[in-house]
């Protein structure tokens, strides 16, 4: 039986507006059926209370300029009620999960309403589904802020990733190591479609939902797939096209220290986004191994190995859409196009992090010297790029800001002076649009861990002034904040011990 709000799921059109909203919803992803979603009734949170608010995103979305005041959106994107035109689904995938086959995972804590602007709105702790298996479909208010915060840090840096509306809170208990309060965060993407979501039909033998899902994906978000169509066909071009898209992910990731936690399959976007916030961390020093995930006790996730995993994981796209590629040699080659993107995208990061305008081989001797350096002294990631961007404008040899952040200042001087080298070498160089560049690529300001953490404690006390600090700062990370430089800083002590693991 249909939700008593659900729109007319046969016409993908379907247009209602929504409470409070300028824009009108629509079903797209719903419309495929029942084999792709199941339909929710809300499971309401208790006395919800705003804890953060996106008014640039609000307005993409059409939302109305007085959105955050209403009770009604409150309400909605706390997951209590539905407006007109909305529904809440819930969608079913698998994956594998540390390099094993998990099977049915499928949306257990995550329900969409629909599309606004052509972007799906989802709500991540909304309550329990068909797919929450032993899980209460709940999401706390530690981990809400802290992918509410990244999501939008992240889209500031340039870096792709789905978007974040709102957080919503409630005191409403949630178990986990401890007593904790509920909260729900409002993601947006074009789409929420994983890795996972094809794994699943192919490993179930649905081969017509897995062309329908290809179809769909390939339709709205690489509609040039269909014209390649005459070489090896559309769904190899679209294994090609995700591929090249999580190699610049990656790329993205690895330039700015970013570590995942969690790439299973089932977190891994079809359209190359960074998704699923859960035991994330930007490096504070450099150190390749390191491990943000507290549960991830084999480190498959390791920052070093980010790379690699989703290389692998690009392969497990790949088997699942062999139903519909047929030949073998076909996907492997769209796949072995990773072992060029990958490198080339990299590289074009770590120009524009040295200065450079594009990327040139005879820069790799410096990033893998600088590389080396930095990760042998522990040195602080985002502080040494930002000094050094700073330094660029000068240049002088007598550098100290940057020097200071190592004990072997004479591996520093040297690695500074061929720095240098490389630059003056170049006839069109001019210091001032070096550092320029380098000023608008190397951030001042991360999610640092301890900083979410300082969020997080005033936020248990319902003082959100942390939390929109950071957001106003995250926004816009390569300005200078004087008012901030704390939070530009190294990492306090105690931010070691913060320990983050999954689902929470
Ligand atoms: P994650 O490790 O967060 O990517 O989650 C893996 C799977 O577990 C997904 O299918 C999630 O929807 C599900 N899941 C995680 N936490 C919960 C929860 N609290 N309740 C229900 N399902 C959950
Ligand atoms: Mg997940």
């Amino acid at each position: 039986m249909p939700h008593p709000h659900a729109p007319d799921w046969s016409d993908p059109d379907t247009t209602l507006p929504p409470d409070g909203a300028a824009s009108a919803w629509r079903q797209r992803y719903a419309a495929l059926g029942d084999d792709f979603v199941s339909r929710l009734t809300p499971s309401p949170l208790p006395a919800p209370y705003w804890v953060g608010r996106n008014g640039a995103l609000a307005n993409q979305l059409g939302l109305s300029p007085e959105w955050a005041s209403t009770d009604a959106l409150l309400h909605t994107f706390t997951g209590n009620q539905v407006p007109d035109g909305a529904a809440q689904t819930a969608s079913v995938y698998s994956g594998h999960q540390f390099g094993v086959w998990a099977g049915q995972l499928g949306d257990g804590r995550a329900c969409t309403l629909g599309e606004l602007a052509g972007q799906e709105v989802q709500l991540k702790g909304a309550g329990p589904t068909p797919f929450s298996r032993r899980g209460d479909g709940r999401a706390v208010l530690r981990s809400s802020i802290r992918e509410f915060l990244c999501s939008e840090a992240m889209h500031a840096l340039g870096i792709p990733t789905t978007r974040a509306l709102c957080v919503t809170g409630s005191d409403a208990p949630v178990w986990r190591e401890e007593q904790e309060t509920a909260a729900v965060v409002t993601r947006v993407a074009p789409s929420f479609v994983r890795f996972g979501h094809f794994e699943h039909f192919s490993h179930t033998q649905q081969h017509a939902q897995l062309r329908t899902l290809a179809d769909h994906v390939i339709d709205h978000f690489y509609p040039e797939c269909r014209s390649a169509a005459a070489d090896h066909g559309p769904y190899v071009a679209l294994l090609q096209a995700v591929t090249g898209r999580t190699a610049e992910m990656v790329a993205h990731w690895q330039s700015v220290g970013f570590c995942h936690g969690v790439m299973n399959t089932d977190n891994m976007s079809i359209l190359g986004l960074t998704l699923d916030y859960g035991p994330f961390q930007f490096l504070d020093g450099y150190d390749p191994a390191h491990i943000c995930n507290h549960s991830d006790t084999q480190g498959r996730y390791a920052f070093y190995k980010q790379p690699n995993v989703a290389y692998w994981n690009l392969f497990c796209l790949g088997q699942a859409l062999m139903p519909l590629i047929g030949e073998q040699e076909h996907a492997i080659a769209a796949l072995e196009t990773y072992k060029t993107r990958y490198p080339q995208a990299l590289a074009a990061r770590m120009a524009a992090k040295l200065g450079f305008a594009q990327a040139h081989e005879h820069q790799r001797p410096l990033i893998e010297t600088v590389l080396k350096l930095i990760a042998h002294e522990r040195v602080d990631f985002t502080i040494f790029w930002r000094r050094l961007s700073h330094w660029a404008a000068g240049m002088d040899v007598a550098n100290t800001t940057v020097r200071d952040l190592f004990v072997d200042r004479d591996a520093a001087d040297a690695w500074l002076a061929d720095f240098r080298a490389l630059h003056v070498q170049d006839e069109t160089f001019d210091r001032a649009m070096v550092s320029a560049r380098m000023l608008g690529t190397n951030p001042k300001f991360v999610l640092r861990n301890h900083l979410g953490e300082l969020a997080i404690r005033a936020a248990k006390s319902k003082d959100f002034s942390v939390l929109h600090q950071l957001q106003i700062v995250l926004a816009d990370p390569f300005a200078e904040h004087p008012a901030f430089d704390d939070w530009a800083g190294f990492a306090p002590d105690w931010a070691a011990g913060i320990e983050i693991s999954c689902s929470s």
